[in-house]
């Protein structure tokens, strides 16, 4: 049976992983949109390949590119962010949603809207609307399905169990490739060094986010709007190899983990096939050879950016959204080489403390409101454009 699927953010990392997959089991899917920022020949050439129905850009001045690159193909060309939305809200089997950073929170909601099943990449999204993103899933009857590696495992380990009977959710988290780096190393980490993650290979931003441990502060957000069992029950815990995905713990002692290699295509494959499973081209994993597991607590001495998320969650309202939105302009100016590594987290928790955080945002335009604010806020005190 073909299924139909639209992928939002098409020419990055997970969308690769994405469209790898597909591109191995061809008949069984049928491409409706896909979109890019800019990339717009890359965009047009998977467009071609698939098949798509319409490919967008999420920036407009690039739609040119993209008209050039589809002209002779009859597919629908589309730009700019009303047009993402458009897109994403064709009604499909299933969306992934992989645009990085809340510029990604509109067209997920779009599709959350049709009451279909998203498999959600696009962490920031889930951090910055929390409670409007889960109240419209709910109100239209729609299904998430994380992809991200540690809510997939968590997703799978809960699986036949009732979350009543959760005592503890354990995220792993690699601890990036600065994990054994004292504060002088760190002061002086170069964009270069950031991005190069020891287990995974991802895009800049959410690399970066490794390093800096502000990812697993994101993901611990996430989870707790994903697997509602209260904070108090939501753990992080080092684990260097990224063996172990993430595990749920039960109250009568049990722990389930997911084991897999790190490779976005196990958790991304689990969302396809799901309910069902699906092959992969991936290597089963080779315990002896992988030899040993480790698990140390988290450092936040070193890498503040897991605390400042946690505090951002207990303060709950608007303060998710602030925190994500100051990280995205911080990440920004670090790559562009305008600040120092150690100084992302610094400016986020400035940025925190500033009084005044805005009420509890209602509804999309009150999140994507408080985005902006937060992020004029923070490249005013960055100094960037
Ligand atoms: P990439 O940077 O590799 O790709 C991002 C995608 O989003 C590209 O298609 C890009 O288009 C598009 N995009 C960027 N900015 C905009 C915008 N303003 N409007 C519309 N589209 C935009 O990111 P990743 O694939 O690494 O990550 C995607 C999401 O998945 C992130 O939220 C990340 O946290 C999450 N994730 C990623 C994992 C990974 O292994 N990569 C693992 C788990 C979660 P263009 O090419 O034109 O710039």
């Amino acid at each position: 049976m073909t299924r139909s699927i639209s992928i939002l953010g098409a020419t990055g990392s997970v969308g690769a992983s994405t469209l790898d997959l597909i591109r191995r089991n061809r008949e069984a899917w049928r491409v409706v949109a896909l979109t890019a920022n800019c990339s717009a020949a890359e965009l047009a050439k998977l467009a071609r390949e698939f098949g798509a129905e319409i490919a967008v850009v999420g920036d407009e001045s690039c739609l040119g590119d993209l008209r050039e690159g589809l002209s002779g193909s009859g597919i629908e060309t589309a730009g700019g962010a009303q047009a993402l939305c458009e897109a994403a809200s064709r009604p499909v089997d299933l969306t992934v949603a992989a645009i990085v950073g809340c510029a990604g929170l509109a067209p997920v909601m779009a599709a959350i809207e049709q009451g279909g099943t998203i498999a959600l990449a696009n962490k920031e999204a889930l951090v910055s609307a929390g409670d409007v993103m889960t109240r419209a899933v709910a109100q239209h009857g729609a299904t998430l399905l994380p992809v991200d590696s540690e809510h997939n495992a968590i997703f799978q380990c809960l699986q036949g169990n009732a979350i009543e009977d959760v005592a503890r959710i354990t995220l792993t988290a690699s601890g990036g490739p600065f994990r054994t780096w004292t504060q002088e190393q760190l002061d002086a980490a170069t964009p270069e060094q950031a991005v190069a993650h020891p287990n995974w290979d991802m895009g800049a931003k959410i690399s970066v986010d490794s390093a800096t441990m502000m990812n697993k502060g994101l993901e611990y957000i996430e989870a707790h709007h994903l697997f509602p069992v209260g904070l108090e029950r939501l753990r992080i815990v080092v684990h260097p190899q990224s063996v172990i995905h993430s595990m749920v713990e039960y109250r009568d002692g049990s722990t389930l983990a997911q084991l897999g290699p790190s490779d976005m295509r196990v958790p991304i494959a689990s969302c396809l096939a799901w309910p069902q499973r699906m092959d992969t081209p991936l290597e089963p994993l080779d315990l002896t050879a992988i030899g040993e597991l480790s698990f140390f607590a988290p450092d936040e001495q070193r890498f503040p950016a897991t605390r400042l998320a946690r505090e951002a969650v207990e303060a709950g309202g608007a303060a998710p959204a602030v925190l994500n939105a100051a990280n995205e302009i911080a990440v920004a100016a670090f790559l562009a080489g305008h600040i120092p590594f150690t100084r992302i987290a610094l400016s986020v928790e400035a940025i925190l403390q500033q009084s005044n955080l805005p009420p509890a945002p209602a509804t999309l335009d009150d999140v994507l409101d408080v985005d902006q604010a937060a992020r004029a806020r923070a490249r005013e005190l960055l100094e960037v454009a």
